[in-house]
């Protein structure tokens, strides 16, 4: 993984502007910065295809059921990249 320069938007701080976005409720500046970040980062784009998916059978959703999805959609992203054993030879013993 590359660290993020300054300017970048790190996972965690793309799934605390998550709902800012979907409402339309950023400035062009940070809409670009998330739309970068999306656009170099997998797991995120797939938080961001759930959370529209999550957003169209639910209509309209409550912060309270927003937050909610964000936690398990990242929860879920990240879980995947830790199990997966191609992308994680960190734990290895030797
Ligand atoms: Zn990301």
């Amino acid at each position: 993984m590359t660290p993020p320069s300054d300017d970048d938007l790190t996972c965690r701080e793309l799934v605390e502007v998550i709902t800012d976005f979907v409402e339309g409720a950023m400035s062009d500046a940070d809409r670009a910065r998330f739309e970068r970040h999306l656009g170099e980062c997998a797991g995120c784009t797939a938080v961001m295809s759930q959370f529209r998916t999550t957003i169209e059978v639910t209509g309209r959703l409550t912060e309270d059921q927003v937050s909610e999805a964000q936690r398990h959609a990242m929860r879920e992203v990240f879980r995947r990249w830790r199990d997966d054993p191609a992308s994680n030879g960190a734990d290895d013993p030797i």
